[in-house]
């Protein structure tokens, strides 16, 4: 059923909670997560660092995808401290493949800033905590409920799944409204007892049974106190406004080839993928040819004269906002030393040493003649 949206959240999750076996689900969720739970190395200790370092990139990126970054990471910065004393290109090598930069680059913020105002350890203070920069709500719930055993809610996409499912809340959960109804929904349930383990079992419901397309309700722990499950509509939550299409932009990015070296530039900070390393790139007019505006944009952007000597590689890359086709040519070079503010010459054996994002690792993986023939012709 609709609830009105004038009421206030408190007053709408205590009217939806009616008549709701608070306690029963509790126990059922709790004891579930403590025989199911997957090993996970952020899990075998209360570290608030490591939880913190999980959750941050976990958020847009699924556990499997994580795993080895976080123990990489870990490993090179176990504390806040060595994380704090790190060079951001080093960081952001590390987060290399991983995508959503700006992540990586708030988390050293924060490292530095809990070393500076903290003294190297993660404040259990709910409002201290939200003052660390890249710690937003979800977040400080996690470290607060699973390193401190505080009982406050955690809400992330994989939350308001199951809480749209488990109480048939009908709202489009993409509005920040709704968001605030979650919140207070999750904070009523959360198990005082248990927080901890109340919050990763919602999470770890979410991510193996309460899955987005084909919930496994035979298998769920919990499906007794389930109203979507008892009306026959868990596969239509959570409810969704409709996403308006993201555009397409075409792209060319050049090799320029100068001796052994290429010509890569840093891109600046506060951009997208700020702070990466790219081969020069621009946008290609409308109705302009893709070899005369990979020419312009190496003249006009970089200073470079070159002879465009065809294509190596196209590239496919969706971003939240945009999605890139990126075709990319190989060039020699002719006349210019490089007019971008952070460019250089790098031998191509090199490039390792630097972090591209993942649309650019392509053609350093494509300079190895590993994968030029395959991306051929992805365009569309
Ligand atoms: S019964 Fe189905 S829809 Fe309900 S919480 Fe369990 S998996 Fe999700």
């Amino acid at each position: 059923m609709k609830r009105r949206a004038t009421a206030e959240p408190a007053d709408r999750a205590a009217a939806i909670l009616q008549g709701f076996d608070v306690a029963g689900f509790r126990c059922r969720l709790v004891d579930w997560f403590r025989h199911q739970q997957r090993d996970l190395p952020w899990r075998r200790d209360r570290d608030p660092y490591k939880i913190w370092v999980s959750e941050v990139m976990l958020q847009q990126t699924r556990v499997e995808t994580a795993l080895p970054y976080f123990l990489r990471f870990v490993e090179r910065f176990p504390t806040v401290e060595a994380l704090a004393a790190a060079e951001e290109a080093d960081v952001l090598k590390l987060w290399e493949g991983l995508g959503y930069y700006s992540r990586a680059r708030n988390l050293l913020r924060g490292a530095r800033q809990v070393m500076e105002e903290f003294g190297g350890v993660l404040p259990d203070d709910p409002e201290e905590l939200a003052r660390i920069k890249g710690i937003g709500p979800y977040t400080a719930g996690a470290i607060l409920s699973i390193a401190y055993g505080r009982p406050v809610p955690a809400v992330d996409g994989n939350v308001l799944r199951v809480l749209s499912r488990l109480l048939l809340v009908e709202e489009d959960v993409q509005k920040p409204g709704t968001r605030r109804l979650f919140t207070q929904l999750a904070a009523a349930l959360v198990c005082p007892d248990d927080p901890s383990a109340f919050n990763q079992g919602l999470m770890e419901l979410g991510a193996l049974v309460c899955t987005p397309r084909a919930p496994k309700c035979l298998l769920c722990p919990v499906r007794e106190d389930c109203r979507a499950y008892a009306a026959g509509r868990e596969r239509e939550l959570p409810a969704k406004g409709k996403r308006k299409a993201i555009p397409t932009v075409d792209m060319v990015a050049a090799v320029v080839w100068r001796g052994a070296a290429v010509y890569v530039y840093r891109r600046p900070e506060g951009g997208l993928l700020g702070g990466l390393w790219a081969f020069p790139d621009g946008e290609r007019r409308a109705d302009e040819a893709w070899e005369a505006a990979a020419a312009r944009i190496l003249r006009e952007r970089y200073g470079l004269a070159v002879a465009v000597s065809g294509p190596l590689l196209d590239v496919v890359h969706t971003f939240s906002h945009c999605r890139w086709n990126l075709r990319v040519f190989q060039c020699a070079w002719v006349a210019g030393d490089g007019a971008a503010p952070d460019g250089r010459w790098v031998e191509v054996d090199k490039l390792d040493e630097l972090a591209f994002p993942a649309s650019h690792k392509k053609i350093v993986a494509a300079l190895d003649g590993e994968t030029v023939s395959a991306r051929r012709g992805a365009l569309r």
